[in-house]
């Protein structure tokens, strides 16, 4: 996790149009493509291939139409129909059927409504064919509604949902209470947005230590929680308090990011943990891709090394 400062650079960086239009020139250009590492295809046929390659190799996944902040809700339509046709690829791939979706994409930022329309557009036939679908969380402003319409749809008995949760966001020990009182599964992380002072914390130890404490509360009082991390320390204090509570491995999985610290997810596989990999696709790779570089320095120089390579 880097600095506050470091990650709003790369946060205004991924606003610049430019940067954007060289990106996607070069970016996933077949086989030397900068952010293939990070990014499984651009369309849904790249990506079922990529995967089929992973569950060979004993991981779990789900994936993840990659797309936030549409403006209209003739966007947040098109954006719902390429969701059904990916659901329909999934289905006829054989593909382990979980997806990951941000619900900006379906159109929160036109109004609630439509959110929630294209959201049971997409869980009628999702919930028909046996798929888990998890809301990703996204910036502080859109925590609240997130939830709501997540309780709501959960109200309205779908099972085969689940949320995130961040443990940078001071409010988070409250969410989890209230997701664990549902029932839900919570995916928790540490957060990937710039957040203000006032609701996140901005050290690593302090957001580390809360996801520590928050961990041991999914672990004690959820329903199958996702463990959502790259990071060893974390990893390890999971691994720990598992063991000294007698909880069996299927208690809950981790989870990674596709194309970060694969070392890791074939060690965990070899000790019987559950590795689930978020593997993102789709054209509108580029704000993903800029928060996982500003994760980590050492990405970027990966991502210069590719750039001068192609020239
Ligand atoms: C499955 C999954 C789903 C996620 N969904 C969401 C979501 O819905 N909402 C949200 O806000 N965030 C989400 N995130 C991102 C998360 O919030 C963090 O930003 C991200 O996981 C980095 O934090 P970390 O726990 O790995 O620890 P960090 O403290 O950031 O990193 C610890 C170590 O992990 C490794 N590492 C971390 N990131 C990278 C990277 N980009 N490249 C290479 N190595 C790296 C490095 O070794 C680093 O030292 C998700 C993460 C995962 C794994």
């Amino acid at each position: 996790m880097l600095d506050a400062p470091a990650k709003a650079f790369f946060h205004s960086l991924a606003q610049i149009s430019f940067l954007q239009r060289m990106a996607s020139r070069y970016g996933m250009a077949p086989g030397s493509g900068f952010a293939r590492r990070f990014i499984a295809g651009e369309s849904v046929e790249e990506a079922v291939v990529a995967v089929q390659d992973l569950a060979g190799r004993g991981l779990l996944l789900t994936l993840d139409y990659l797309g936030e902040s549409v403006a209209t809700s003739a966007e947040a339509d098109a954006a719902t129909r390429d969701y059904l046709r990916i659901l329909d690829v999934i289905v006829q791939s054989g593909v382990e059927r979980n997806v990951s979706l941000k619900l900006t994409q379906l159109g929160l930022d036109v109004d609630r409504a439509t959110c929630v329309d294209n959201l049971r557009r997409i869980l009628d036939p999702a919930t028909e064919h046996g798929f888990f679908v998890r809301i990703d969380m996204e910036n502080s402003p859109y925590t609240d509604v997130t939830l709501q319409i997540f309780e709501t749809l959960w109200g309205q008995g779908h099972r085969n949902i689940g949320v995130v949760l961040q443990s940078y966001l001071m409010r988070t020990p409250g969410d989890v209470a209230r997701m664990n009182a549902l029932g839900a599964r919570i995916r928790l992380v540490k957060g990937a947005y710039k957040e203000p002072k006032a609701v996140a914390y901005q050290d690593k130890a302090d957001v580390d230590a809360a996801f520590v404490e928050l961990m041991q509360l999914l672990l004690d009082q959820g329903v199958y929680p996702a463990i959502a991390t790259h990071d060893p320390e974390m990893i390890e204090a999971t691994k720990r308090y598992a063991t000294q509570k007698g909880y069996a491995q299927d208690r809950f999985e981790f989870q990674m990011l596709y194309g970060i610290r694969r070392d890791l997810q074939t060690a965990l596989i070899a000790e019987g943990y559950r590795m689930r990999l978020y593997v993102p696709f789709g054209k509108q790779w580029f704000p993903y891709f800029m928060r996982r570089l500003g994760e980590r320095p050492a990405n970027v120089a990966f991502v210069l090394k590719g750039l001068f390579r192609e020239k």
